[in-house]
Protein backbone atom coordinates (compact mmCIF):
# COMPACT_ATOMS: atom_id res chain seq x y z
CA UNK A 1 0.00 0.00 0.00
CA UNK A 2 0.85 3.35 -0.36
CA UNK A 3 2.24 4.75 2.72
CA UNK A 4 -0.28 7.19 3.70
CA UNK A 5 -2.86 4.61 3.29
CA UNK A 6 -0.89 2.55 6.13
CA UNK A 7 -1.55 5.65 8.52
CA UNK A 8 -4.58 6.03 7.53
CA UNK A 9 -5.71 2.14 8.37
CA UNK A 10 -3.58 1.48 11.22
CA UNK A 11 -4.95 4.50 12.75
CA UNK A 12 -8.77 3.60 12.57
CA UNK A 13 -7.63 0.15 14.06
CA UNK A 14 -5.50 1.01 17.06
CA UNK A 15 -6.30 4.78 17.48
CA UNK A 16 -9.82 4.19 19.65
CA UNK A 17 -8.52 1.49 21.75
CA UNK A 18 -5.58 3.01 22.22
CA UNK A 19 -5.97 7.30 22.22
CA UNK A 20 -3.09 8.66 23.45
CA UNK A 21 -0.73 6.46 20.92
CA UNK A 22 -1.46 8.71 18.00
CA UNK A 23 2.33 9.15 17.26
CA UNK A 24 3.33 6.04 17.82
CA UNK A 25 0.77 4.14 15.69
CA UNK A 26 1.93 7.00 12.65
CA UNK A 27 5.31 6.42 13.03
CA UNK A 28 5.26 2.47 13.11
CA UNK A 29 2.91 3.09 10.23
CA UNK A 30 5.49 4.84 8.11
CA UNK A 31 8.89 2.82 9.88
CA UNK A 32 8.54 0.64 7.20
CA UNK A 33 9.16 2.57 4.08
CA UNK A 34 11.82 4.71 5.82
CA UNK A 35 14.74 3.14 4.45
CA UNK A 36 12.73 4.26 0.80
CA UNK A 37 12.34 7.46 1.43
CA UNK A 38 16.15 7.73 2.43
CA UNK A 39 17.00 6.39 -0.47
CA UNK A 40 14.85 8.71 -2.79
CA UNK A 41 16.03 11.67 -0.43
CA UNK A 42 19.67 10.99 -0.98
CA UNK A 43 19.57 9.79 -4.64
CA UNK A 44 17.79 12.58 -5.46
CA UNK A 45 19.11 15.72 -3.74
CA UNK A 46 23.00 13.93 -3.24
CA UNK A 47 23.41 11.86 -6.10
CA UNK A 48 21.03 13.90 -8.12
CA UNK A 49 20.15 11.14 -10.26
CA UNK A 50 16.80 11.00 -12.40
CA UNK A 51 13.18 9.52 -10.84
CA UNK A 52 13.96 6.85 -13.83
CA UNK A 53 17.76 6.12 -12.50
CA UNK A 54 16.31 5.98 -8.76
CA UNK A 55 13.47 3.66 -9.69
CA UNK A 56 15.54 1.52 -12.10
CA UNK A 57 18.64 0.98 -10.72
CA UNK A 58 19.15 2.83 -7.26
CA UNK A 59 16.39 0.92 -5.77
CA UNK A 60 17.27 -2.45 -6.73
CA UNK A 61 21.26 -2.13 -5.25
CA UNK A 62 21.54 -5.05 -2.36
CA UNK A 63 21.50 -2.27 0.28
CA UNK A 64 18.64 -0.59 -0.18
CA UNK A 65 17.25 -3.95 -1.01
CA UNK A 66 18.17 -5.04 2.16
CA UNK A 67 17.18 -2.20 3.75
CA UNK A 68 13.99 -2.22 3.00
CA UNK A 69 13.00 -6.07 3.75
CA UNK A 70 15.07 -5.92 6.96
CA UNK A 71 12.49 -3.30 7.59
CA UNK A 72 9.67 -5.17 6.72
CA UNK A 73 10.37 -7.93 8.06
CA UNK A 74 7.91 -9.18 10.37
CA UNK A 75 9.95 -11.50 13.04
CA UNK A 76 11.70 -8.55 13.63
CA UNK A 77 8.64 -6.60 14.34
CA UNK A 78 7.29 -9.73 16.74
CA UNK A 79 10.99 -9.24 18.90
CA UNK A 80 10.07 -5.66 18.69
CA UNK A 81 6.72 -6.35 20.28
CA UNK A 82 8.03 -8.71 23.04
CA UNK A 83 11.10 -6.77 24.28
CA UNK A 84 9.01 -3.55 24.74
CA UNK A 85 6.00 -5.66 26.29
CA UNK A 86 8.93 -7.48 28.38
CA UNK A 87 10.33 -3.64 29.63
CA UNK A 88 6.66 -2.55 29.96
CA UNK A 89 7.31 -0.09 27.14
CA UNK A 90 3.79 0.50 26.38
CA UNK A 91 3.77 3.13 23.52
CA UNK A 92 7.12 1.53 21.53
CA UNK A 93 4.95 -1.88 21.71
CA UNK A 94 2.05 -0.52 19.76
CA UNK A 95 4.70 1.78 17.65
CA UNK A 96 6.08 -2.22 16.89
CA UNK A 97 2.31 -2.92 16.18
CA UNK A 98 1.50 -0.51 13.90
CA UNK A 99 4.44 -1.30 11.98
CA UNK A 100 3.68 -5.17 11.80
CA UNK A 101 0.40 -3.48 10.56
CA UNK A 102 2.01 -2.32 8.12
CA UNK A 103 4.11 -5.40 7.18
CA UNK A 104 0.97 -7.70 6.76
CA UNK A 105 -0.93 -4.92 5.10
CA UNK A 106 2.12 -4.68 1.83
CA UNK A 107 1.87 -9.24 2.18
CA UNK A 108 -0.84 -9.34 -0.29
CA UNK A 109 -0.59 -6.63 -2.76
CA UNK A 110 3.23 -6.68 -3.56
CA UNK A 111 4.55 -9.22 -6.84
CA UNK A 112 8.20 -9.05 -8.22
CA UNK A 113 8.73 -6.47 -5.57
CA UNK A 114 7.76 -8.85 -2.74
CA UNK A 115 9.62 -8.09 0.19
CA UNK A 116 11.65 -11.15 2.29
CA UNK A 117 8.74 -11.44 4.89
CA UNK A 118 10.43 -13.56 7.15
CA UNK A 119 14.56 -11.70 7.29
CA UNK A 120 16.92 -13.02 9.00
CA UNK A 121 15.15 -16.70 9.11
CA UNK A 122 14.48 -17.11 5.91
CA UNK A 123 14.74 -15.05 2.18
CA UNK A 124 11.22 -16.05 1.43
CA UNK A 125 8.68 -14.00 -0.85
CA UNK A 126 5.43 -14.17 -1.08
CA UNK A 127 4.83 -13.29 -5.03
CA UNK A 128 1.15 -11.99 -5.15
CA UNK A 129 -0.52 -11.99 -8.17
CA UNK A 130 -1.86 -8.52 -7.24
CA UNK A 131 0.21 -5.81 -7.20
CA UNK A 132 -1.16 -1.82 -5.30
CA UNK A 133 1.12 -0.26 -8.46
CA UNK A 134 1.89 -2.38 -11.56
CA UNK A 135 -0.86 -2.62 -13.71
CA UNK A 136 0.09 -5.99 -15.14
CA UNK A 137 -1.11 -7.31 -11.93
CA UNK A 138 -4.75 -5.54 -11.49
CA UNK A 139 -3.25 -2.84 -9.72
CA UNK A 140 -6.02 -0.69 -11.14
CA UNK A 141 -8.40 -2.78 -9.10
CA UNK A 142 -6.22 -2.89 -5.66
CA UNK A 143 -6.07 0.59 -5.67
CA UNK A 144 -9.62 1.57 -5.97
CA UNK A 145 -10.43 -0.97 -3.30
CA UNK A 146 -7.11 0.73 -1.23
CA UNK A 147 -8.88 4.29 -1.78
CA UNK A 148 -12.09 3.20 -0.86
CA UNK A 149 -10.83 1.77 2.61
CA UNK A 150 -9.20 4.75 3.23
CA UNK A 151 -11.65 6.71 2.35
CA UNK A 152 -14.02 4.20 4.70
CA UNK A 153 -11.46 4.26 6.92
CA UNK A 154 -11.42 7.99 7.34
CA UNK A 155 -15.21 8.60 8.35
CA UNK A 156 -14.76 6.31 11.13
CA UNK A 157 -11.39 8.24 12.45
CA UNK A 158 -12.05 11.74 11.75
CA UNK A 159 -14.63 12.11 15.02
CA UNK A 160 -11.52 10.44 17.07
CA UNK A 161 -8.75 12.21 16.26
CA UNK A 162 -8.68 15.74 18.26
CA UNK A 163 -6.33 17.30 16.74
CA UNK A 164 -7.07 19.94 13.65
CA UNK A 165 -3.54 19.06 12.43
CA UNK A 166 -4.43 15.35 12.29
CA UNK A 167 -8.02 16.00 10.95
CA UNK A 168 -6.11 18.05 8.36
CA UNK A 169 -3.85 15.74 6.98
CA UNK A 170 -6.48 12.96 6.74
CA UNK A 171 -8.91 15.17 4.58
CA UNK A 172 -5.37 15.72 2.78
CA UNK A 173 -4.70 12.50 2.19
CA UNK A 174 -8.04 11.70 0.80
CA UNK A 175 -7.92 14.63 -1.66
CA UNK A 176 -4.69 13.63 -3.00
CA UNK A 177 -6.19 10.21 -3.19
CA UNK A 178 -9.77 10.81 -4.67
CA UNK A 179 -8.07 13.43 -7.41
CA UNK A 180 -5.91 11.00 -8.50
CA UNK A 181 -2.77 13.16 -7.55
CA UNK A 182 -0.70 10.21 -6.64
CA UNK A 183 -1.40 7.84 -9.79
CA UNK A 184 -1.05 11.03 -11.74
CA UNK A 185 2.30 12.36 -10.58
CA UNK A 186 4.67 10.13 -8.07
CA UNK A 187 3.05 6.36 -8.61
CA UNK A 188 3.05 6.37 -12.48
CA UNK A 189 7.30 7.70 -12.73
CA UNK A 190 7.90 4.90 -9.91
CA UNK A 191 4.96 2.53 -11.98
CA UNK A 192 7.58 3.22 -15.18
CA UNK A 193 10.48 2.92 -14.25
CA UNK A 194 10.02 -0.67 -12.07
CA UNK A 195 8.38 -2.10 -15.16
CA UNK A 196 11.71 -1.07 -17.13
CA UNK A 197 13.62 -2.31 -14.23
CA UNK A 198 11.60 -5.43 -14.59
CA UNK A 199 11.57 -5.93 -18.36
CA UNK A 200 15.21 -4.51 -18.69
ZN1 LIG B 1 5.79 -0.94 2.86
Amino acid sequence: MNTPSHAVVNLSLLASWQPQAILPIVIGAVLPDVPMFVMYFWAKQVRHQSDRQIWTETYWTPFWQNMTHTFHSIPLKLLGIAIAHLLGWQLLEILFLSALLHSLGDFPIHNHDAHRHFLPFSNYRFISPLSYWDPRHHSRIVSLVEKLLVLVASFYLFPILDSWIARTALVAVNVAYLSGYFSRSITRKCVQAKIQHEIG
